[in-house]
């Protein structure tokens, strides 16, 4: 092995990830006086984040009247039944005064005539519980992440968060169980560096890019997920893989659920608006999962449009042009650029595609990461994730639009809280263990001069195509075999890898290598996850189970990863259905019907 020297660092919170998750737990926890840093591979401004589109939910009553229980409501149903409805609660009542403080920091809302902050309809969102959709969602424009996180950037420069950009965070270190800090690559100048903290915020985001076909940005690769694997700690359903109704045909970029929230809707070959067929209360604006389905039937069954039969057409055309150039000009412009297609007159071709990740690290709703140990559930000391890559769970099997953005937000800000609450300024930290981050360094040189015959590019193509053969909208028993079998044939032949660059310095060829073995443990989870679960619920639709089965799967799964093998291990947690205090008005029916 090359000779590597550390650079150290001490500091109370080192927070990962520099989204909107990420700047808000961060600003926490500087304004509670924390020595907080925040490392980040890309430019905050750069994280996927800012391409959030549609808006941020929360029931601020500014359309028509709402409450927080009927959003309560919403996102339990929505979540079928999976998500924990404590953490459901804190989400709801907490949202509000979460849009109030992004207004007061600066973001830019679009406005009501009287001067409110806009709200739009999104799927699943509903009044006085389920009886027609409700405007919650706030908006700016269709730019509302980029509003977000720029503003938030802003904020978090006002207080003192030291940041780390382009920093590209490898592994956590980890004594008896409990997490003492993260080792990082910087990229410019390929020094390392060893961060001592108190506590480690992870707030990497998704990994969409473990598909083929994904909305997300090139950098969702789930890296803090995967530190959490080798850390030997458990993912929490990952089975349950988000696919967006609207991505464009066949680019797969984002056309907002907004678009449907602001009049639009969806029709195949025969011009027929389906969706009145599948969900006659709330039509195009039902959940996710369902519009995925339906479409997905609508395809199978030979009505998608285009020679191939293979889309579905959504129509913006019949909309007051004012409405296009304010609300969604955003959308417009990617039509144009990705389709070619001017939405002012024609149909934009759509298809379902890889969007969002329901599962991920085990959290409480203070942030605080989950484990169990002989059987039984622990806090995994000093290690805390929020955000994309948390799995608190407050969205269960199918997360509704809009609820991302604000799970961002409260649970940022919970985590704020929560360090201020349990830990000290400056408290003396031991000594790190003299190898601490060997092991890390020991993976690194491996890769950096990886030495095979197979490009990084061949094997993520391979993983990529794996995934969205045998885990997507529908799926079977017989393959998702097919998927696992696929998934462990290339974990054998992954160390062909061959990384051509051997400098430090901008190696994108090593960053990709990284992020592609980062890919492989969570794609590999997924799909042992998919399979193990025996019945239809929420995203994770099996036509040899169709039905969903809470008897039996009314449980989270817990994923762990034999870093040497890539065997799976798998154990469950228990659903709350306990809420956190008793002012909630009303449960749903454990019955879908939209
Ligand atoms: C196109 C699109 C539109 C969307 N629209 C909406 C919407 O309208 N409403 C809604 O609620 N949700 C929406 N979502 C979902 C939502 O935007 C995301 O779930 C959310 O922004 C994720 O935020 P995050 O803070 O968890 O992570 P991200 O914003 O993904 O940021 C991840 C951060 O982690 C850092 N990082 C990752 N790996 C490393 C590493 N190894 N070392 C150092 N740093 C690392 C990155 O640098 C980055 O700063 C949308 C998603 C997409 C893709």
């Amino acid at each position: 092995m090359a000779a590597y020297t550390w650079i150290d660092h001490t500091f109370d919170v080192v927070v990962v990830g520099a989204g909107g998750s990420g700047l808000r737990a961060a600003l926490g926890c500087a304004q509670a006086g924390l020595k907080t840093a925040c490392v980040t591979k890309v430019f905050p401004t750069r994280s996927h984040t800012v391409a959030a589109q549609g808006g941020i939910s929360a029931a601020l009553g500014n359309m028509g009247e709402d409450k927080w229980q009927w959003h309560m409501f919403d996102t339990v149903k929505g979540s079928d039944w999976l998500g924990d409805q404590d953490a459901i609660e804190y989400l709801t009542r907490n949202a509000p005064a979460a849009v109030y403080e992004l207004e007061h920091w600066g973001v830019p809302f679009s406005r009501t005539e009287n001067g409110k902050i806009y709200q739009r309809a999104f799927g699943g969102m509903t009044r006085n519980y389920g009886e027609a959709p409700v405007q919650r969602t706030c908006a700016a424009a269709d730019r509302t992440g980029h509003a977000m996180l720029h503003t938030m950037y802003g904020q978090s420069l006002r207080y003192d968060v030291d940041f780390f950009v382009e920093y590209f965070a490898l592994d956590l270190i980890m004594e008896d169980g409990a997490c003492r800090g993260l080792t990082a690559w910087k990229l410019d100048d390929g020094t390392l560096h060893r961060f001592r903290a108190q506590t480690v915020v992870i707030a990497t985001g998704g990994y969409g890019r473990a598909f083929l076909s994904c909305t997300g940005a090139h950098t969702q690769t789930g890296d803090g997920n995967a530190m959490v694997l080798r850390a030997g700690l458990p993912l929490q359903d990952m089975e349950f893989v988000q696919f967006h109704p609207t991505g464009i045909f066949p680019a797969g970029c984002l056309i907002t659920e907004g678009a449907r929230g602001e009049g639009g809707y969806l029709t195949n070959a025969n011009g027929e608006r389906f969706m009145e067929r599948y969900a006659p209360t709330v039509k195009d604006l039902a959940p996710r999962d369902m519009v995925s389905r339906a479409m997905t039937v609508e395809i199978r069954e030979g009505r998608g449009v285009g020679p191939n039969k293979d889309h579905i057409h959504l129509h913006l055309e019949h909309l007051d042009p004012k409405v296009l150039h304010e609300r969604l000009p955003g959308i417009s412009e990617s039509a144009k650029i990705f389709a070619g297609v001017d939405v002012t007159r024609e149909p934009i071709p759509v298809l379902p595609t890889v969007h969002y990740n329901m599962g991920g690290i085990p959290t409480n709703y203070h942030g605080e990461v989950l484990t169990k140990v002989n059987g039984e559930q622990r806090v995994a000391p000093g290690l805390m994730a929020v955000g994309e890559a948390a799995c608190v769970s407050v969205h269960g099997a199918n997360r509704l639009g809009s609820n991302s953005l604000i799970d961002l937000v409260v649970f940022g800000r919970a985590v704020g809280l929560r360090c201020g609450e349990t830990l000290k300024a400056n408290a003396t930290q031991p000594m790190l263990a003299k190898d601490a981050g060997d092991a890390h360094l020991a993976r690194f040189d491996k890769f950096r001069h990886a030495n095979g015959k197979t490009s990084t590019a061949q094997l993520r193509d391979r993983m990529q195509r794996a995934m969205q053969d045998t885990c997507a909208v529908y799926r079977t028993g017989a393959v998702l075999q097919e998927g696992v079998d696929r998934m462990a044939r290339l974990w054998d032949e992954a160390p062909d890898v061959r990384v051509t660059d051997r400098s430090l310095i901008w190696n994108t060829d090593l960053v990709e290598t990284l992020e592609f073995d980062n890919l492989m443990g969570q794609a590999i989870v997924t799909v042992n996850g998919g399979l193990n679960r025996t019945e239809s619920r929420g995203a994770h639709a099996r036509e040899d189970f169709p039905e969903r089965d809470d008897e039996n799967w009314m449980k989270h799964t817990l994923a762990w990863l034999d870093a040497k093998t890539g065997k799976v291990r798998l154990d469950y947690r228990p659903v709350h259905t306990n809420t956190m205090t008793n002012e909630v008005e009303y449960i749903p029916p454990k019955k879908r019907v939209y």
